[in-house]
């Protein structure tokens, strides 16, 4: 098992004395190896419980055990460093870096797992080979497509080997084409052991993974097949 959350809930405060209910009671659990689709209309949750998974954020109430250990109490820096190590994000918009090409994007995160430099940039240009980038390894981001934007991104994700990738939207901002490239890109990484969990509002990237799941307005449920398209 590398994730199992219990009960977990995320207000947000509403005003002075009120609170809203984004999250409610959620029990969901992740193993090695998995490939996970959580489903869901916009303002649903979504991103909310990423980044709860992702220790972006934490909980109101409930259990939230990973790797075997229970997260709740531990420090803002302890949090950081699980999140560093064993978390590799991927997001609609990419997020990269302007002024940085493909290759220092990718190595940025391994700077701050303290790799030396020949190893960084070495470590960048395979995973970017990986993505079929080899091409593209010295241009900045504005010179790069939006397909490209985002194998950059999943090059920079997967570059520290982290325990369990986190994409939230990864095809949101793509045409349909490049879209299907970034789902074979997963797959792959997928045969390949990685552990993944997607976030989408889109039943046909969600049917790429092996389970499905439903948020809607803040519960998680299974969701079965053909269910809401
Ligand atoms: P999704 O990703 O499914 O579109 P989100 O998780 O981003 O949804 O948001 C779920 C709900 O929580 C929305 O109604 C949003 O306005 C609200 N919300 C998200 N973040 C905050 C916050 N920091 N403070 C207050 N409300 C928030
Ligand atoms: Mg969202």
């Amino acid at each position: 098992m590398i994730l199992s959350m219990k009960d977990i809930c995320k207000d947000f405060p509403l005003g002075k004395d009120a609170v809203v209910h984004i999250l409610k009671h959620i029990n969901f659990e992740l193993k090695e190896g998995d490939y996970a689709a959580i489903m869901g209309p916009s303002g649903s949750g979504k991103s909310t419980l990423m980044n709860l998974i992702g220790f972006l954020d934490t909980p109101t109430s409930g259990d939230y055990i990973f790797d075997g250990e229970n997260m709740a109490g531990k420090s803002d820096n302890q949090l950081a460093e699980v999140r560093n190590k064993d978390i590799g994000f991927v997001f609609q918009t990419f997020n990269l870096l302007p002024k940085l090409s493909a290759q220092e994007n990718v190595a940025l995160p391994l700077l701050y797992a303290g790799v030396s430099k020949k190893e960084r940039m070495q470590r960048a240009e395979e995973a970017l080979v990986r993505m079929g980038l080899e091409e593209r390894l010295k241009y900045t981001p504005d010179r790069l497509s939006g397909g490209q934007s985002q194998r950059v991104a999943i090059a920079r994700a997967i570059v520290t080997k982290p325990r369990l990738l986190l994409a939230d939207e990864p095809t949101g901002a793509l045409d349909s084409a490049s879209g299907t490239q970034i789902m074979e890109i997963f797959q792959q990484l997928h045969d390949d052991g990685a552990t993944i969990l997607m976030i989408t509002h889109d039943a046909k990237i969600a049917a790429y993974a092996g389970q499905q799941y439903q948020i809607l307005d803040g519960e998680l449920s299974v969701r079965e097949e053909g269910e809401n398209e």
